[in-house]
């Protein structure tokens, strides 16, 4: 056996009982740094053993829009997060993370004033949202009828919640500050997602890179954006898969096809909401 895994498993006490026949004794009594046992990239965020920087464009992409992420606090401590991978496909202040489960003017002043601004879009489906793909087809054809040209020197902002679907409607609805700035949608997200080791509430539901992705390439005008942001959540997933993670199909697939794995819920309220779960078009709708 290696130092390393020596270290590694007197840290996690697993070897405590063992005797000091090797003559490591000393060794394990070391404090172990957690980032030395796993070493992580700096660009993507990954261990450095499953780096996804082959998979990242060489030069960021070129935007003008300005995506504003508010994330959920649990969505930072996961291992298998797509911030950090859409992040390192843009150019520095083009993606920016902010983290937390209430926002307000006196704490986030940046956040507010970006809410105010007319330029601002958030994504997040409901009754009230406009399809973001026929608000910019309207766009081009107000901005045609005035015969002007369309100047993209400062483009827009688009906040997307990250989180389960849960977290991310208690986000919205408790957070006034994110009913300010148009609130739009994706049509297009009929497809399944392709971040497939997550279970998704529902087939619709997208990865936030997912809608990220869909929602520049709307934006900018350019089907080429989605390609190449989606590559590093294709590498993700197969290199998930290739070791042993399991496919998780949405409960909605499952449901759908009577092969959900976990007993169904006896509890009447449970079972209502898993019913909801493939016909509630406030949570997800088409
Ligand atoms: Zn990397």
């Amino acid at each position: 056996r290696s130092i390393a895994s020596q270290v590694e498993s007197a840290n996690c006490g697993s070897s405590s009982s063992q005797d000091d026949e090797d003559g490591f004794g000393d060794l394990r009594s070391l404090p172990v740094d957690v980032c030395e046992r796993r070493p992580t990239c700096l660009r993507c965020c990954r261990p450095q053993k499953v780096c996804l920087c082959p998979f990242l464009p060489v030069h960021p992409l070129e935007v003008s829009t300005c995506l504003y992420i508010v994330q959920h606090p649990a969505e930072e401590s996961r291992a298998l997060r797509t911030v950090p991978l859409l992040a390192a496909c843009l150019p520095p202040g083009k993606c920016k993370v902010l983290v937390g489960r209430r926002f307000n003017e006196e704490r986030n002043p940046e956040l507010a004033a970006v809410c105010r601004d007319s330029r601002t879009l958030i994504l997040y489906p409901g009754p009230d949202a406009q399809n973001l793909e026929e608000l910019v087809q309207k766009q081009d054809w107000d901005q045609d009828r005035m015969g002007e040209q369309f100047v993209r020197a400062v483009g827009p902002n688009v906040i997307i919640i990250d989180g389960t679907w849960s977290q991310a409607k208690d986000m919205f609805l408790r957070n006034t500050l994110l009913h300010q700035p148009k609130q739009v949608q994706l049509s297009r997200s009929e497809q399944t997602s392709l971040y497939v080791i997550r279970s998704q509430p529902s087939n619709i539901c997208l990865s936030t890179l997912e809608c990220a992705a869909v929602t520049l390439s709307i934006l900018e005008r350019n089907e080429a954006i989605q390609e190449v942001l989606l590559k590093p959540l294709q590498a993700l997933c197969s290199f998930q898969l290739q070791h042993g993670a399991l496919v998780h199909h949405s409960k909605e697939h499952l449901i759908r096809h009577g092969i959900y794995d976990k007993q169904m819920p006896t509890n009447k309220r449970k079972i209502k909401r898993m019913e909801n779960l493939i016909t509630n078009q406030h949570i997800c709708p088409r």
